[in-house]
């Protein structure tokens, strides 16, 4: 049975309490997970501590970033290993993790290492009240010790999002997988320390959130950051142990996003748009599209053409030839999703397709399957209209003018992302300026330039990360005064 350790100052750390890991396929147990606790996360945070001062803090930018070079060409070099681990911890489709769990894993780190080499600080010349001069000049420094608390959804991608730009900064980090998908931080373990990290600069503590190895960790009072993506509520609760010492967060949280389809729009793309905005993934993706807007002249030829494609996605473990749908991640995640499903069809929707459990092999029985699932019909306060499902679902309801489409998709909480379709370059430009959101797509999604800002507005999010966005909260901004 595969173990998986903590990793603590450059060493694999067993401890007297493990959990079980299941892979989504078939919910076999495949490990046993580590948990930290107290004595574990203290080590861990305090061997991140130390190498802040030591040859972390002592290299340079230059070589830091190469060493980060170094680390994605050596990810690059164990793909299959990294590819393997994420395809058994969730279970998803060989092709999505292929395409751009492993090589976004890889990437984030040359892409901060690059920007952070490369990014210039400001610099003024002034005349003093004396008559003399004085030059002011920007100094980013490392903010110290990051927590990183990480999702199951895109484990490796999201989890180097943030390691990559803390790590460039100069900062050393104290990582948090989900409990769901521990293989890949414990792999990249590994790799720091044949590309040569120094030790405790990469750390990781297995676990849960409260009253857990997530919970020591954002309570810990040595940790100087915490960087979070997940759900909201999880993030109210570590915004709550960040505010003693007033520690600075940076969150990426959930969504309720809504996909905007104009009758002029080009017909196939945008079906073909929403169809995977909706359902990569199995819908476990934060940015994915649950509340779909459609205007009233192509409504129900829309809706007839997204359900029969969903209809027809292959659904199965990840090398089934052609699969487009792998499973949930848990069998609790999964009890959440057909618990929403059952709501919908209680409180009056059209099931337009799915709303169930698919039937699969005998072998796969126990898996985490869920339909790709289409509803109409129902009231903007119904649960599914509302709530974050985070599965492979969404609602087509209907609309007549532009502003119509505006004000349906800001009737949210939330406000991280829309996708808009239309073949009208104003129509375009005005949604987008009057959306409430971090990221508009235009007909696209998941569109993404590493250099630019990502984050979500209202309550999807606290903060932007991304391109030289990310030295905001990686690095602390002095001003030095000199007097000449
Ligand atoms: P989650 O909030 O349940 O868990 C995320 C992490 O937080 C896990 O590691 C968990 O153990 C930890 N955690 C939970 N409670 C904690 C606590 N009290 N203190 C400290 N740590 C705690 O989220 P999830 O179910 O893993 O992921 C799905 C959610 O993440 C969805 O809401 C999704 O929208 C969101 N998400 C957002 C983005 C984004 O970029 N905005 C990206 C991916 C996922």
């Amino acid at each position: 049975m595969k173990q998986f350790l903590n990793f603590i100052n450059g060493e694999f750390v067993a401890t007297g309490k493990t959990f079980d890991k299941r892979t989504p396929t078939t919910n076999a147990v495949i490990g046993a997970v580590h948990e930290a606790g107290r004595p574990e996360v203290d080590a861990a945070v305090a061997a991140a501590r130390t190498a802040l001062s030591g040859p972390w803090g002592q290299i340079g930018v230059v070589k830091r970033t190469d060493l980060l070079h170094k680390l994605a060409d050596a990810i690059n070099a164990r793909f299959d290993e990294f590819l393997a681990a994420e395809l058994a911890d969730t279970g998803k489709p060989h092709s999505l993790a292929s395409h751009v769990d492993i090589p976004r894993g890889a990437a984030n780190f040359k892409v901060f290492a690059d920007i952070v080499k490369n990014v210039p600080t400001e610099s003024f010349e002034m005349v003093t009240p004396d008559g003399g001069k004085a030059i002011s000049y920007g100094l980013r420094t490392p903010v110290g010790v990051v927590a990183v608390v990480c999702p199951w959804n895109l484990p490796l991608l999201l989890m180097t999002w943030k390691i990559g730009p803390a790590l460039a900064c100069g900062n050393t980090v104290v990582v948090k997988p989900s409990e769901e998908t521990p293989a890949t931080a414990t792999l990249l373990g590994e790799v720091m320390n044949a590309v040569g990290i120094p030790k405790g600069v990469y750390n990781v503590v297995h676990g849960f959130g409260p009253d857990s190895a997530g919970e020591l960790l954002t309570r810990h009072p040595g940790v100087n950051a915490i960087t979070f993506t997940g759900e909201t509520r999880t993030g109210e609760a570590i915004m709550a142990a960040a505010a003693k010492g007033v520690r600075p967060v940076s969150f990426e949280l959930g969504g309720k996003n809504a996909g905007i389809v104009f009758a002029d729009a080009d017909f196939d793309k945008a079906v073909a748009g929403i169809l995977r905005s909706s359902f990569e993934n199995c819908g476990q993706v934060c940015l994915g599209t649950e509340r779909v807007y459609v205007q009233r002249a192509i409504f129900n030829r829309f809706v007839a053409s997204l359900a029969a494609k969903a209809a027809a996605l292959k659904i199965g473990p990840p090398d089934l030839p052609g699969v487009g749908l792998g499973p949930l991640i848990s069998a609790e995640h999964k009890a959440k999703v057909l618990g929403y499903y059952a709501r919908a069809a209680a409180e009056g929707a059209t099931v337009v397709t799915g709303g169930g459990v698919p039937a699969m092999p005998a072998e796969l029985a126990d898996g985490h399957w869920v339909q790709p699932t289409v509803w109409t019909g129902l009231p903007e306060s119904a649960s599914v209209v509302r709530d974050e499902v985070f599965g492979p679902c969404c609602h087509i309801a209907p609309f007549d003018t532009e502003a119509e489409a505006i004000a349906l998709a800001n009737a949210t909480d939330y406000g991280l992302c829309t996708t808009v379709w239309t073949g009208d370059l104003g129509t375009a430009h005005r949604v987008a300026a009057a959306i409430e959101v971090g990221l508009c797509w235009i007909n696209s999604w998941f569109l993404r330039d590493l250099r630019t800002a990502f984050g979500g507005a209202k309550a999807s999010g606290l903060g932007r990360e991304g391109g030289v966005h990310s030295l905001e909260f990686y690095t602390e901004l002095r001003n030095v005064m000199v007097k000449l």
